[in-house]
């Protein structure tokens, strides 16, 4: 499947139905989505590799892992609303994934569901609660060798800083992140954010 393929792809899944703003729950815009998991293909982090989704949401990135050739695909996720709208977009795209629930702020996930080859992520951004993103990359580092994660782009240099010592930032990729509004303490119709995707490795 080519980039623009799955990016075509990935444009039909259905997004949140009532987005949570504590849960920060934003889909990924369907190219920023391509985007990461093709440049992960390059990589080899995604064909024939175990792929985690942490905090999967609708399951764009889970359903384009497991379209890429990931196997097998995991989903984690804290809202079962936002479960059953995976779970209706893999069935849509004929993908295969698994959707689990639960927290990753728990600190013995990473013993329950094992170890993965990557992790693939778009955290919280901790725009409505302060280090939100944390659990999220300290849960992905005790699983997999190497994660992917979009980012604020202003917060490149915190990540860098907090992961220090348990992994190197081995790819950063800029992007932008058009966001609807849809939250009533947004004030424009349409806001760019700048942002990062990050390729982690962790140290072992
Ligand atoms: N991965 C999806 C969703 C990103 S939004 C996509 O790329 O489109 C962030 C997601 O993390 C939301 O679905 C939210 O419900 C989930 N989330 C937030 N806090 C969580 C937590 N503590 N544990 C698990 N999931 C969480």
């Amino acid at each position: 499947m080519r980039l623009k393929q799955l990016e075509m792809a990935l444009q039909r899944l259905s997004g949140f139905e009532k987005p949570r703003p504590s849960l920060e729950q934003y889909q990924t815009p369907s190219p920023l989505a391509a985007r990461l998991l093709y440049h992960a293909l390059m990589k080899g982090d995604i064909r024939g590799k175990t792929v985690c989704d942490l905090g999967s949401g609708t399951g764009v990135l889970a359903i384009g892992a497991s379209l890429l050739g990931a196997a097998p695909v995991k989903g984690i996720e804290i809202d079962t609303g936002a479960i059953e709208i995976a779970r209706r977009n893999t069935a849509l795209l004929g993908a295969d994934v698994e959707y689990i629930i639960a927290d990753v702020r728990d600190a013995t996930l990473p013993n329950q569901l094992g170890a993965f080859d990557t992790v693939i992520m778009n955290p919280p951004f901790g725009a409505q609660n302060v280090h939100a993103d944390r659990p999220f990359i300290d849960c992905a580092l005790a699983m997999a060798p190497v994660t992917y994660g979009i980012f604020n782009a202003g917060s490149a240099q915190f990540i860098e800083a907090y992961t220090k010592g348990r992994a190197d930032i081995s790819e950063k990729i800029a992007g932008a992140l058009p966001i609807k509004r849809t939250f009533s303490f947004h004030t424009k119709d349409m806001q760019e954010i700048e942002v990062v995707i990050l390729r982690l490795v962790t140290k072992r």
